[in-house]
């Protein structure tokens, strides 16, 4: 099977559980893992950041980040495709009881300009916009990339209006990457940032928020709130250790792959609007003799896994267990379909 559903299905290779196997741990809610200790000052040191903090998933570290950051009542600022809106069971008004005002961006990134007018007057019959979140790479977006100048506008923004910005960085070193950015300029912008070690970078299990003290240790309580103080959490944070040192810099190939396998559907028929492709992501509307499902279907029969993410949509995601081989053999396919 070549898995191209998403870079959540990577399963850890035989190096990265020798590493797991070989760990230190200890119990983490004591703060006595030496290992998640290491994950997390690794992370915080990687964007210049004070602290970090190690969860299960990348749903906990931004529903943690903004319960962190705001009051019930208030209002979070995000793209209405941002994986905080739509793809967390609704956690934002769950878990911290806010309500969100969806922006509609450019596949997934919204302008500084959208944000200021989005921004309540301090008035009692309006909530109080107290956070805007941002995704980059951006998931809905098709594994789309902000502009740094962008971010910095709507720091500005933020800073003009007390606000604060989070970031949801579930495929952040994707962007990184394929921007050849310095991790320590975002670190250096955002308030929080949640980094998943369980995407393309192909740790089992797990995520780290990262933000400054103060910040990390409110985390630390609502993280035992909601059920995610771990006990040897080392045995994970090892993979996600293995991860960071060995698997940051081979994401530049999966970006290949993923525009090897555009221009191979560009030619096709079938296939409508492809999402530019940026990262490892790839989003296309199905057009005539297929649909979204029918189009998944042919593809299963030749034992690839792809996403009808809508009756239109087709998604597929590049990762580290997707050969350079299984490409070759996927782009034959396309072209005979
Ligand atoms: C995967 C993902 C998350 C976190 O997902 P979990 O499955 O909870 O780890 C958050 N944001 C984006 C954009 C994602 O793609």
């Amino acid at each position: 099977m070549i898995e191209y559903r998403s870079d959540t299905f990577t399963k850890p290779t035989p190096a990265m559980l020798q590493t797991m196997f070989h760990t230190e741990v200890g119990d983490d809610v004591f703060r006595e893992d030496p290992t998640v200790n290491r994950l997390q000052e690794m992370l915080a040191e990687k964007f210049g950041m004070e602290a970090g903090i190690f969860c299960p998933s990348g749903t906990m570290t931004n529903q943690i980040a903004i319960k962190c950051h705001t009051q019930p009542g208030d209002e979070v600022i995000c793209d209405k495709m941002s994986h905080v809106y739509i793809y967390e069971g609704g956690g934002i008004a769950f878990n911290s009881g806010c309500q969100v005002k969806p922006l509609e961006g450019d596949r997934g990134r919204m302008k500084a300009s959208q944000v200021i007018e989005t921004i309540n007057p301090i008035d009692i019959h309006k909530a109080k916009t107290q956070l805007v979140s941002l995704e980059n790479t951006a998931n809905r977006g098709g594994g789309s990339c902000y502009q740094i100048s962008d971010i910095q506008e709507i720091k500005e923004v933020c800073l003009e209006n007390n606000l604060k910005l989070h970031l949801d960085g579930a495929r952040l070193f994707n962007a990184i990457v394929a921007k050849d950015e310095d991790p320590k300029v975002y670190g250096n912008i955002f308030d929080s940032i949640s980094i998943c070690l369980s995407k393309g970078l192909g740790a089992p299990v797990g995520s780290v928020l990262l933000g400054n003290s103060d910040f990390i240790e409110k985390a630390r309580r609502v993280r035992k709130v909601f059920g995610g103080g771990m006990r040897q959490a080392g045995y994970m944070a090892a993979a996600g250790i293995f991860a960071l040192e060995n698997n940051i810099d081979r994401l530049a190939l999966d970006h290949r792959h993923a525009k090897q396998i555009e221009e191979a559907l560009s030619k096709k028929e079938f296939v409508g609007n492809i999402m530019p492709v940026e990262t490892n992501i790839i989003i296309y509307d199905v057009v005539g003799k297929y649909t979204a499902k029918s189009l998944a279907e042919e593809f299963l029969k030749n034992n690839i896994l792809v996403s009808a993410i809508s009756p239109t949509q087709i998604r597929m995601v590049l990762h580290l267990d997707v050969s350079e081989e299984m490409v070759m053999d996927t782009i034959r396919l396309i072209e005979i379909l």
